[in-house]
């Protein structure tokens, strides 16, 4: 649908925590961007109720781009809080729903961004992934999804997760967004250092001839016989292209989710040792009382149950003693992951997987997992995120009307063939839209 009536599109869909009153129609395009990318004009609250009230003077380099190219910032998407989560179920401002089945989640943690990208004529949303928080949600939605390299779009701006993983990128219905915004965003930022070490973004230079299939990512864990299916098909997509499929073996894969969380709950636990009811946010609370209870009894108050048990995890991989144990090893996990896909891209251009092992669970099915079996159904997206890796879900089929994705990853700095294979992945299948009845 066209971008209006955002405040009925609202009622429905949950898309946004806040949103202009009205559209400019004079610009080039719209936009809108995760709750975690600051924004002048807009609240800032990352999903949480701690942040609730905080207005920053500026805004993330990301945002100052897109408004830079010509872009109206219509609003600020609906996350799971801090973008812990699977299904932006911690959200604390409205739980966004898909748009192909509102009983059912719109991914996470950028699942806001997936919906208004699915649900927008010409709009494109910026998402943030630390471990899979932009393919996830676009597959949920059926849209594409590009997360960048860690490094090529400035973090300047954005309420951290794990400042090692965290990853600014892009949403979008249409293919050809990608390689119109990536450039916008990309470059190197003094704000960020991180940034600084990019090789220049070159489009247009490379065409994908080629993928691997690591056969243990299929094998590991529980993939619906609908995800399988179409993951079949789509092979046979890609060789109707021309490009060479090939099964490759990954078994250092299964330790990405276990590193994965030690390294991203470690890194969120000190982020957010600064919500204290001080700086940002909410501040009222009885200033009479000795300071630490003022800290405790106000982070007790406003972080949800998921930002809690982060910070537990985190603080406890953290604990003197235990570097060795969970943290350092991690680190070393991280590494040797890194290695292994760069041996697989001396002969591939891509590793392919299904994005998610299934299609978008009802939110009554959400409600019975336990936090672990959350954490579990990361294991296609977690690997290339925790490499730092570009990777790309694009929709390739439908199961109970629900859209299924289909994940590239490719080398460090190499969004140019992921760009490619999108237009091209476009060309050979048909992009269903979901029906939005306001
Ligand atoms: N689901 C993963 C987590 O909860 C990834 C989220 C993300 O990328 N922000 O950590």
């Amino acid at each position: 649908m066209k971008v209006e009536n955002l405040e009925l599109v609202n009622e429905k869909y949950n898309v946004f925590s806040s949103f202009v009153g009205d559209v400019e129609t004079d610009t080039l395009f719209t936009f809108s961007a995760k709750d975690s990318l600051v924004a002048k004009g807009f609240e800032a609250t990352a999903g949480s109720m701690i942040l609730k009230g905080y207005r920053p003077p500026f805004d993330a380099t990301s945002i100052r781009k897109m408004r830079e190219a010509g872009g109206f910032l219509i609003g600020k998407t609906n996350m799971d809080e801090f973008g812990f989560g699977t299904f932006s179920v911690n959200s604390a401002f409205g739980i966004p729903k898909n748009p192909f089945d509102t009983e059912r989640s719109c991914g996470g943690s950028s699942g806001g961004s997936a919906c208004a990208a699915a649900i927008f004529d010409n709009h494109v949303s910026l998402g943030v992934s630390t471990g899979g928080s932009i393919a996830c949600p676009a597959s949920f939605c059926g849209v594409y999804g590009l997360t960048p390299s860690y490094g090529r779009v400035s973090r300047y701006g954005l309420i951290d997760y794990g400042n090692s993983l965290d990853k600014v990128g892009l949403l979008s219905f249409r293919a050809s967004d990608l390689r119109k915004y990536l450039p916008v965003i990309s470059g190197i930022d003094e704000h960020d250092p991180t940034s600084a070490v990019q090789p220049d973004l070159k489009l247009g230079q490379k065409v994908m001839k080629s993928v691997a299939i690591p056969r243990e990512a299929l094998m590991e864990g529980n993939i619906s016989k609908d995800v399988l299916k179409c993951f079949e098909e789509s092979i046979e997509i890609l060789k109707s292209m021309s490009i060479d499929v090939e099964y490759i073996s990954m078994p250092i894969l299964k330790y990405s989710i276990p590193a994965y969380y030690v390294i991203a709950t470690s890194e969120a636990s000190t982020n957010l040792a600064r919500y204290c009811g001080m700086r940002y946010g909410q501040q009222e609370g009885d200033l009479t009382v000795k300071f630490d209870d003022y800290f405790s009894s106000f982070r007790s108050r406003y972080f949800g149950m998921e930002a809690k048990r982060r910070i537990l995890l985190g603080t406890y991989a953290r604990m003197a003693g235990y570097a060795d144990k969970y943290y350092n090893k991690a680190v070393r996990v991280r590494e040797a992951i890194i290695a292994d896909y760069r041996k697989h891209f001396e002969r591939f251009d891509a590793v392919i997987t299904p994005t998610m092992p299934f299609i978008s669970p009802k939110f009554d099915d959400i409600s019975v997992m336990s936090a672990l079996d959350s954490y579990k159904v990361d294991f296609l997206t977690v690997p290339p995120n925790i490499a730092g890796l570009p990777h790309l879900s694009v929709p390739c089929g439908y199961s109970e009307k629900m859209p299924i994705g289909l994940l590239f990853t490719s080398a460090h700095w190499n969004e140019d063939a992921l760009i490619d294979i999108a237009e091209r992945w476009d060309l050979a299948f048909d992009v269903r839209h979901a029906d939005v009845i306001v």
